[in-house]
């Protein structure tokens, strides 16, 4: 057949579409540009049995070397509608899910809506920050989401969940306890986000800076408040410094940010001497899981012989794909640091992405 008679098609895998670069072929994709589209696309995928996968930025995913047999979903709006600015309430916005965050932070951070300065450089879609309750240097975007407008995919209606009613938690939220292998709509939340409402105090000097690292950094005293222009600069920075900005010529970010969760502990836990104990609210307390990776003997840039997956150079929460990583060379280290972690200090480190094989 003469090439250029037929349109040829063009497979669509993970790996183009999520920041490990791993993972084989999508069985569709629609790039939908309206609610109804989406809206549509998940109803008619779910009646007819068809596994459906919605996906932002494909930063908080492990995909499968197998790919995608279903319908991938991803919202192409980039929306941004005000509702009201008064010195009273603030300012009130909705963001459409498809919209990237950091565009968001750009946005706020230029017209004086103060509260998520500390969560700039974080990849993705503003759909997936309420999903985990996305946080850094001392900020949670649960501190300022007043609602969230969903599809239940149970009830088959929009549903819009004040914020009381997300049970937002560190790095977890009703939306995301929604997604479970045994319920039937697995890989994708019962809750599909199609927007997301703001709610912010107008201020252009930041939240009061609650991490000390970046209090260090700016020179001021944690409770101190700066420009937010500066906070913003300085988390960039200390994040370049991580490997935790995306940048396609480093490696330290073919990654999915933090691979495992800080655990969060009874709090009458006896935890390895030296390691890192914070308050965590309801008799628990949290440790750094980084800190738990080190000293259980896996230093930045560990990889198992052979393997193109490497704890970061920079970081050793994240796992990296060198180049030409498999989704199961990341499985396969990441199994071997949990279980030395666990054998070591008898703590068990749940990962925070989506893994979409098997399970770990
Ligand atoms: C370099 C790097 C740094 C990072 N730093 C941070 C950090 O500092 N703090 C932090 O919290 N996270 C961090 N992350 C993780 C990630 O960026 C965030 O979790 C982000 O919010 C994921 O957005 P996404 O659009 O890429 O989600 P995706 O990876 O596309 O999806 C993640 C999950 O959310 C679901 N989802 C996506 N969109 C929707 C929707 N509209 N409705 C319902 N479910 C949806 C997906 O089905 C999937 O289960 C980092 C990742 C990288 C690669």
């Amino acid at each position: 057949m003469p090439s250029g008679d037929y349109p040829v098609p063009v497979t669509v895998t993970l790996a183009d579409l999520t920041t490990f670069r791993v993972g084989g072929p999508v069985g569709r994709l629609v790039e939908a540009t309206s609610e109804a589209e989406i809206v549509e696309t998940i109803t008619a995928a779910d009646d007819g049995g068809e596994p459906v996968l919605v996906l932002g930025g494909g930063s908080n995913v492990l995909a499968d070397d197998a790919g995608f047999d279903g319908v991938l979903v991803r919202d192409a709006r980039h929306e941004i509608a005000l509702e009201s600015e008064d010195a009273c309430g603030g300012a009130a916005f909705w963001v459409s899910a498809g919209m990237p965050w950091d565009d968001v932070v750009v946005r706020a951070v230029s017209e004086g809506w103060s509260g998520i300065e500390a969560l700039s450089g974080i990849p993705g879609s503003t759909g997936a920050t309420p999903v985990q309750n996305v946080g850094a240097y001392g900020q949670e975007v649960g501190d300022v989401v007043a609602a969230v407008r969903t599809w239940d995919r149970q009830e088959r209606r929009i549903r819009t969940l004040a914020r009381g009613e997300l049970e937002l938690g560190y790095r977890t939220s009703l939306l995301k306890r929604s997604l479970r292998r045994d319920d039937g709509w697995y890989p994708t939340p019962r809750f599909v986000v199609l927007r997301v409402m703001f709610q912010m105090r107008l201020a252009t000097r930041s939240e009061p800076i609650r991490y000390s690292e970046l209090a260090r950094t700016l020179g001021v005293e944690v409770g101190d408040r700066v420009d937010a222009a500066e906070v913003r600069a300085a988390v960039l920075d200390l994040r370049r410094g991580k490997g935790m900005v995306l940048d396609a010529a480093d490696h330290d970010t073919w990654s999915a940010g933090s691979f495992f969760t800080n655990p969060i502990l009874a709090a009458d836990t006896v935890l390895p001497d030296g390691a890192p104990r914070f308050e965590a609210g309801d008799g628990h307390v949290k440790t750094s899981a980084a800190w738990l990776i080190q000293a259980a003997g896996f230093a930045k840039g560990f990889a198992l012989p052979g393997s193109a997956a490497a704890l970061s150079s920079k970081h050793a929460l994240a796992l990296t794909n060198r180049g030409g990583a498999s989704s199961a060379d990341l499985l396969a280290l990441a199994r071997t640091v949990r279980d030395g972690v666990r054998e070591a200090f008898s703590i068990t480190l749940e990962p925070e992405p989506l893994v979409l094989s098997t399970t770990l």
